[in-house]
């Protein structure tokens, strides 16, 4: 007997901006789960920034999405039935086949959750793919040491407000930027930022040097372009920088300009370094072990940005790129 389900496929590889025209909801019959497998029925998908890139036709370190085929991500879902060892009816498993309301796949690539009186969707955000890039790329790539004063850009969003709020734990002095004043009053009030600026009020290298006034030692950058440009210039002599992503570009029809001032890197001898977080799966139990105790007694908090429906899927993905959110963006399914 197989499975009813809706998923969407990519329609058109977007050109610029993605439009709800390139992405389709189709209705599909799955096939009951084989030896080994589990036919899951999804509660949350998340939809990131990174899906951009692979709606593309160009190589990367993930394989592109294909058209007309359905698109992945990562998701959380109620097993319904399990031929699977060690997984049963009624257990939640995260896994990578989101964009859509049922999936059948083998339970060697799901991880059982654990909520442990915490909402399942933060393994898709704090506790997840997110909040790990958060972790690695601050304590492991940007190496946070005491006293180092924290530059962290797209502050509002599941990273970055991540980023922020480690740095302040740890006693660090942190800056951010985002795109809205009630993302920069939710920075400073809601999350402990020291200071914060809109990146939309004017040029950003004269709004942080106003919010550092002696410079910064690290830059977590979720941006690229201008931002990128503004911390060289502000960062002091032995800086770091975690060139995490570049959402500025992400849309970008023709290829960005570059960065004017990269030759400030030699004499500051700065160190920047890219990562990406699938190289550092073996930190998620560190990130579990310092983050989950801190969101269970308040220390941390984390918003969510939920939209119902995955056929509202497209246009959360549209409305992530364009700053729609505040925190994590996710899906209820
Ligand atoms: P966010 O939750 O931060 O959402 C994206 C945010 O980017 C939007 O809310 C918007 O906020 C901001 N933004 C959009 N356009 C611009 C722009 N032109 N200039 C400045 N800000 C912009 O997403 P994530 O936290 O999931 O991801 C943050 C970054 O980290 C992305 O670049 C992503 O690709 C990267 N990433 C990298 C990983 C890695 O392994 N290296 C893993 C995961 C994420 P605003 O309103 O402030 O403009």
């Amino acid at each position: 007997m197989s499975t009813a389900s809706r998923e969407i496929q990519l329609a058109a590889r977007p050109h610029g901006e993605p439009k709800p025209t390139d992405f389709r909801l189709a209705e599909v019959e799955l096939p009951d789960p084989g030896p080994g497998e589990l036919l899951v029925r999804n509660t949350f998908m998340s939809v990131d920034p990174y899906m951009r890139g692979r709606m593309n036709d160009t190589k990367s370190y993930v394989p592109p999405f294909q058209l007309d085929r359905p698109l992945d991500g990562g998701a959380v879902g109620e097993v319904v039935v399990s031929n699977a060892e060690g997984l049963a009816p009624g257990d939640v498993v995260l896994h990578q086949l989101g964009w859509r309301d049922h999936a059948v796949l083998p339970g060697a690539h799901t991880r059982k959750v654990e909520a442990d009186g915490l909402s399942e969707s933060a393994f898709l955000g704090v506790l997840g793919m997110p909040g790990l890039t958060a972790y690695v790329g601050l304590l492991d790539i940007a190496g946070l040491r005491e006293g180092d004063v924290v530059f962290v850009s797209g502050a509002a969003g599941a990273v970055g407000s991540l980023v922020g709020q480690i740095a302040r734990l740890r006693g660090n002095t942190v800056i951010g930027s985002a795109g809205s004043p009630e993302k920069v009053a939710h920075l400073v009030d809601d999350l402990g930022f020291d200071a914060a600026f809109n990146y939309k009020d004017g040029p950003v290298a004269g709004q942080l040097a106003a919010a550092a006034p002696d410079g910064i030692d690290v830059y977590f950058d979720n941006v690229g372009g201008e931002h990128l440009e503004a911390a060289l210039g502000a960062l002091n002599r032995n800086g770091r920088v975690a060139l995490c992503g570049a959402i500025s570009v992400y849309n970008a029809t023709e290829p960005p300009a570059g960065i004017r001032n990269l030759a400030l890197a030699i004499g500051k001898r700065l160190t920047l370094r890219g990562f990406i977080v699938s190289d550092h799966f073996d930190r998620l139990p560190a990130l579990h072990a310092e983050i989950g105790p801190a969101l269970r007694d308040g220390r941390v908090t984390f918003r969510e940005t939920i939209v119902e429906g995955l056929d509202q899927a497209p246009q959360a993905f549209i409305d992530l790129l364009r700053g729609g959110n505040v925190g994590k963006m996710l899906v209820k399914l």
